[in-house]
């Protein structure tokens, strides 16, 4: 069973970026002036939020302090015909940001899963992955000169004029894999992650490398990792997770063999797990995964099918 694209959260295309648009600086100057545009703020990673938990969108003569003391500028995209843009404040102290924002609190998005319309879940993802690159990519890596945003905030440009190396956002795919058993009865395996604690299973994972293709990486992942082989790999589907650069790549797998021989370093100990144990599990309160990660998705649709 696929995963549903708009079930996951963070994701699901509900603004148009209107990439072209970006590097139309007269456009963009009359966006930012256009009073019905929203201004997100966040700080650090956090979106700052209001006492009840929602995302701080200010408009009009309200954005004014926070556009003016903008670390970063980042034009996210439209809603309907409405610009949207997020703003930058952690060159602040945490008091100072919240106060400027006319926020509660600053607080991960993470944190608000389940609570937030996934529209507004995305946008915030989206923000946060974003101007958490623009920190990390305040100089050339080549020349070692500042680099200046530019096309809105989604290059940065080396400023040395004998360089002017472009810099894009950076996105780091990781492959997450539901692999099951050879043979009857029904089982997938769940591994216990180095630092989980003791009884805490979860689904398989690993970055994709250099030279690889996704599927590459599946099966040297679970061959490193739990010592298996395995025989059909199939894509399943996808989830953002810029915390900060992810992209997490679902895949169902089926294991050659019933053997399984952990790495002892990243994976502690990995079983076979019948459809009743998950149930078990969860019904003594072990949740079967985070409830906005891709790894939930994978296992409540393994679940459905028996
Ligand atoms: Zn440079």
């Amino acid at each position: 069973m696929r995963t549903d694209e708009r079930v996951l959260a963070y994701g699901g295309g509900w603004l148009d970026r209107a990439a072209a648009l970006r590097a139309d600086a007269e456009r963009m100057t009359a966006l930012r002036a256009d009073p019905r545009t929203t201004v997100l703020p966040l700080w650090r990673d956090r979106s700052l939020v209001t006492a009840d938990d929602r995302p701080v969108r200010l408009t009009g003569a309200a954005a004014g302090p926070v556009l003016a003391a903008a670390d970063e500028l980042v034009f996210l995209g439209l809603d309907a015909d409405v610009a949207i843009f997020a703003v930058d404040l952690s060159g602040r102290a945490e008091a100072d940001a919240v106060a400027l924002a006319g926020a509660a609190s600053a607080v991960d998005v993470r944190s608000l899963a389940g609570r937030l319309d996934p529209a507004e879940a995305a946008t915030q993802a989206y923000a946060r992955g974003l101007l958490h690159w623009h920190r990390r990519q305040r100089w050339c890596g080549s020349c070692g000169a500042p680099t200046t945003t530019r096309d809105a905030g989604h290059v940065r440009q080396c400023s040395a004029a004998e360089c002017g190396g472009l810099l894009f956002p950076r996105i780091e795919p990781a492959i997450i894999v539901l692999v099951e058993a050879p043979g009857a009865p029904d089982r997938c395996l769940l591994a216990r992650h180095a630092g989980a604690s003791e009884g805490a299973y979860s689904t398989l994972a690993g970055f994709v490398e250099v030279g690889e293709s996704l599927e590459d990486a599946v099966r040297r992942e679970m061959a490193e990792e739990a010592g298996i082989t395995l025989t059909d790999v199939s894509y399943q589907g996808s989830q953002a997770w810029p915390f900060p650069a992810g992209l997490m790549v679902g895949f169902r797998a089926t294991a050659a063999s019933e053997e399984v021989r952990v790495d002892g370093v990243e994976l502690l100990e990995a079983r076979w797990f019948t459809r009743d144990d998950l149930r078990a599990r969860m019904a003594a309160g072990r949740p079967l995964g985070r409830v906005d990660s891709i790894d939930h998705q994978l296992l409540h649709g393994w679940l459905e099918e028996g």
